[in-house]
């Protein structure tokens, strides 16, 4: 571009010379030919530095500019202007020249003047310019005879400097520095869009990370592994191979959780993935999938392999850990489900691995292969499970109650509520095939709620009717870890206006030493409303005397496995003859339950046990029936005194 004809010039008319207006047009078709050039430039450059060196080699290439180059304006460490692109006859121009934006000597030149002040520098002759002496025979040697410096950039592109050199002097003229200013807003609108587009690129590659990989350990996530378990399928349907999934679960990872706290908890979860992903052997993938359970797919494995997958993963847990200063011992269960055999899509072998590392809690290597043999997975039941929720709201849930007997008076002295599910296609449903899916899914929250309502609200209704006699609910663990429990069952009381005086909760004792310290805080919050605690199923849970004797409690029940049992087995039978010795140590009340035949009652009354329940007293009956058979006992008994 040479020098154009200046319509904002003064003296200059409309009437130029033919030959000067030919010029003119030529230049500004030049001019308007390099703003298109680095136009499309701009569109077509996917990184930065590409882009700023397009946008040089057009200026020199079509514009006829000698050199061209853009700056940077750095403010750390200092305020410098960093060249980023160039083109033409630099020669070293910018290698020598030091350039700086702040208001100081180095700071002086076009380039520093120009971003300092935001406006273009027009630099009209090098020969005659005396700004220009410092760089005046470096750039005269190279053929510059004016140039250019046009600043840019702000708020979402840097600052910067578009500096342009060309070979006759005063080559910009108002026109064509209007159409590199132009170019020079494009320039930083590109840059601006660039890095858009690429901070759009990492959040959306950061937003991918979250969505397949867990945050904590930084292993593969759930969705992650399924996908993984998809393809591994896919590639063993073509192929006729076989693949296992292992899910490994930490034992009792919550009492680690609760001891040390949830940061040294999480630490032993991430030092348990370093070590399950260091223990990874060819074709086997790791991933987190809850919160202390992993997933480990190792492709083309049949049983064995799993099981020597799982021996490996063992073994590296069986150093200690060391967490909060502490050497700390882990240990895991491992569960395995094999495809084609187990499962036929990621889901079934996760969960059928799930279920297998269920069972791997009794078996002593920590290891089980998923055998099908649970009936947790019984159809009928997950159709259940399913239905219960509706089934709570919808009232289906009704107790039955059994009669607990006194062996000294032969009175009924308490009734023990048993809930049943009037199921509308299966009839009655037994607790067994419920209770514990409530329990996994929380739903035995309202269920616990629905039964002791029912049951306060029977309880008043017998006491209208001159039927005295407690009521003792089963009490589930979930709800003894439940903080608001005790504060629930007061409203409860306060609801139904009925005094705790005929309440009884049963809690197994498993329940008990699941963990003794809150145990112990939501007995003696429950005991202090005035209901009764009584111990179900002991003997079976394997507590201290010691612990036993520090509870709030006022009774224990006798499981009925050793009431079956203690006729046959000596053993056996001086559990019995122990815990009723236990609970006259502790001053309570001892109920033994599965009572069902003359024999056992003689045994018990014998060995001095307070009372006795079980289908040789009576079996579970729905609240008429029982009212019915109440009366009906009470009746026979003034008849014939002292018969029971
Ligand atoms: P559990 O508390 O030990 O209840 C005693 C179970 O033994 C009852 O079974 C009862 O029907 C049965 N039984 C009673 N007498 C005899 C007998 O002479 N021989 C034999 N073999 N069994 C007898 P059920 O009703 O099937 O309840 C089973 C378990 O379900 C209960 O055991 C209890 O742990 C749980 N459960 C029942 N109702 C509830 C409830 O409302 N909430 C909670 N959380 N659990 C409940
Ligand atoms: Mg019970
Ligand atoms: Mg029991």
């Amino acid at each position: 571009m040479s020098k154009p004809s200046d319509p904002d010039r003064p003296g200059r008319g409309h009437r130029a010379p033919r030959a000067e207006v030919v010029r003119e047009l030529r230049r500004v078709n030049r001019a308007l030919r390099v703003l298109g050039e680095c136009n499309q430039a701009l569109v077509r450059s996917a990184a930065e530095p590409a882009l700023l060196a397009d946008v040089c080699r057009i200026l020199v290439e079509h514009g006829g500019y000698r050199m061209a180059w853009i700056g940077y304006a750095e403010t750390e460490p200092e305020k410098v202007v960093r060249p980023m692109a160039k083109a033409g006859d630099d020669d070293g121009y910018l290698d020598g020249a030091h350039i700086g934006w702040a208001d100081d000597e180095r700071g002086h030149g076009p380039s520093g003047e120009a971003i300092r002040t935001g406006v273009a520098q027009v630099n009209r002759d090098f020969r005659s310019n005396p700004s220009m002496a410092p760089w005046r025979a470096e750039a005269l040697r190279r053929g510059f005879e004016s140039s250019v410096a046009i600043p840019f950039g702000g708020d979402e592109a840097p600052r910067g400097v578009l500096c342009v050199y060309a070979a006759e002097p005063d080559a910009f003229d108002v026109a064509e520095l209007h159409l590199l200013e132009e170019l020079a807003f494009d320039v930083a609108f590109g840059i601006a869009t660039l890095r858009s587009r690429e901070a759009h690129r990492r959040a959306e590659a950061m937003v991918a990370r979250l969505a397949y990989f867990d945050t904590l350990t930084g292993l593969a996530n759930r969705t992650q592994l399924l996908e993984r378990i998809a393809r591994a399928i896919g590639e063993a349907r073509r192929t006729g191979g076989c693949l296992a999934m292992l899910t490994l679960n930490v034992n009792r990872f919550d009492d680690i959780q609760v001891g040390l706290g949830m940061r040294e908890g999480d630490d032993v979860l991430r030092q348990l993935a370093a070590r399950l992903a260091a223990a990874l052997g060819e074709g086997e993938f790791l991933a987190r999938i809850g919160g202390d359970v992993f997933g480990v797919l190792v492709e083309g494995g049949e049983a064995d392999c799993a099981r020597a997958t799982a021996e490996r993963l063992h073994a590296a847990l069986a150093e200690p850990f060391r967490a909060a200063g502490i050497l700390l011992d882990v240990q895991a269960r491992i569960g395995a489900a094999l495809y084609p055999d187990h499962g036929a899509d990621g889901e079934a072998l996760l969960l059928r691995s799930n279920i297998a590392c269920r069972e791997a809690r009794h078996s002593s290597l920590g290891l089980a292969v998923y055998s099908g043999a649970t009936d947790e997975e019984n159809p009928r039941r997950l159709a259940l499970i399913g239905e219960l929720r509706r089934a709570i709201a919808d009232g289906e849930l009704a107790l039955h109650y059994q009669p607990k007997v006194a062996l000294r008076t032969g009175r009924v002295v308490g009734v023990e509520a048993l809930v049943r599910w009037r199921h509308p296609v299966h009839g009655l449903v037994a607790p067994a095939e419920f209770i514990p899916a409530a329990e996994r899914t929380g739903l035995i929250k309202p269920l616990t709620a629905r039964v002791l309502d029912t049951a306060l609200e029977q309880s008043r209704r017998w006491a209208e009717r001159g039927i005295e006699s407690r009521v003792a609910i089963n009490i589930s663990p979930s709800s003894l870890r439940d903080p608001e429990f005790p504060a629930r069952v007061a409203e409860a009381l306060r609801k139904r206006g009925s005094g705790p005086g005929r309440l009884t909760f049963e809690l197994t004792e498993s329940t008990l030493v699941e963990d003794p310290a809150r145990s112990l805080e939501a007995l003696t919050r429950l005991r202090e409303l005035g209901i009764a605690i009584c111990i179900d199923d002991f003997g079976t849970g394997y507590s201290s005397l010691s612990y036993i004797a520090t509870l709030p409690i006022q009774g224990l029940k006798i499981d009925r496995s050793f009431v079956a049992g203690m006729l046959a087995n000596a053993s056996v039978r001086s559990v019995v003859e122990a815990t009723i010795s236990l609970a006259r140590a502790l001053q309570i009340r001892v109920v033994a339950e599965g009572v069902e035949t003359i024999e056992q009652r003689h045994a018990l009354e014998r060995l001095g046990c307070d009372e006795i329940q079980g289908y040789l007293v009576g079996v579970p009956m729905a609240a008429e029936d029982l009212e019915r058979w109440v009366l009906e006992r009470s009746a026979r008994a003034a008849e014939a005194s002292g018969e029971d």
